[in-house]
């Protein structure tokens, strides 16, 4: 069985020396790189399976990398994951809807990039999978086939977590879910103060469903439901 690849983008040689030697720690195979032009080149060789990518880089930053694999075909698809530096840029970062499939915050754990690692890989394994039927609740449809939501007939402009986001609580619809539950269920892992990231996705999710986003019901104290009781 061949080890999945994983390309790491960190410009200090320190930094980027001990990711690599955790990711082989964890069974996976790792190459590293300082910039995103040795990143390129190694990706016309080379498909990686996930790129972890630092957004602070000396040139050309994380987000304009990322802007370009999301354009490139070939490469486009590939799971990516931000690296940032400060916890009070990942609102920024959403807001940018810069294609990237989840966020995670200097300084982590190992054990918290290993769990982040293998839930955007699961994600591409699910997309593989058959898709399932449509969901239609008010005015909002969800096309999985598509991996699309329209309200009243058009299509929304949503992220990826969003749209998960709003999938799992439509399919569940009518049950209360706390942030770590939602964290867990979306985003594949449970870690103590990072439910923000749930607010911040709902939050921007209310705005794209506009007159819909009544369905999206805060409940005080727990968590989120999707409630299809609303006129
Ligand atoms: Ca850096």
């Amino acid at each position: 069985m061949t080890k999945t690849m994983i390309y790491i983008v960190e410009d200090e040689q320190s930094i980027r020396e001990l990711l690599i030697y955790a990711l082989q720690n964890s069974g996976y195979m790792a190459r590293g790189f300082g910039d995103g032009r040795e990143l390129f080149a190694a990706l016309h060789t080379e498909k990686a399976s996930a790129i972890l990518l630092d957004i602070m880089l000396p040139e050309e930053d994380g987000l304009s990398i990322l802007k370009k694999i999301r354009s490139t075909p070939g490469i486009k698809d590939i799971p990516v994951l931000l690296v940032t530096a400060k916890s009070s840029e990942i609102d920024k970062i959403v807001g940018l809807d810069s294609g990237a499939d989840d966020y995670i915050t200097k300084p982590f754990s190992m054990m918290e990039l290993s769990a982040r690692i293998k839930a955007i890989l699961r994600r591409v394994k699910r997309e593989e999978e058959p898709a399932f039927e449509k969901l239609h609740i008010g005015e909002i449809l969800i096309d999985p086939a598509e991996h699309t939501a329209y309200v009243s007939g058009k299509p929304v402009n949503l992220t990826l977590k969003e749209y998960e986001l709003l999938y799992f609580l439509m399919q569940n619809s009518g049950l209360v879910f706390s942030r770590d539950k939602l964290l867990q269920k979306i985003w594949g892992y449970d870690f103590d103060g990072e439910t923000r990231t749930v607010d911040v996705h709902i939050r921007s999710l209310r705005q794209k469903l506009a007159a819909s986003a009544t369905h999206l019901q805060t409940i005080r104290g727990i968590g989120y439901r999707f409630n299809n009781d609303i006129e």
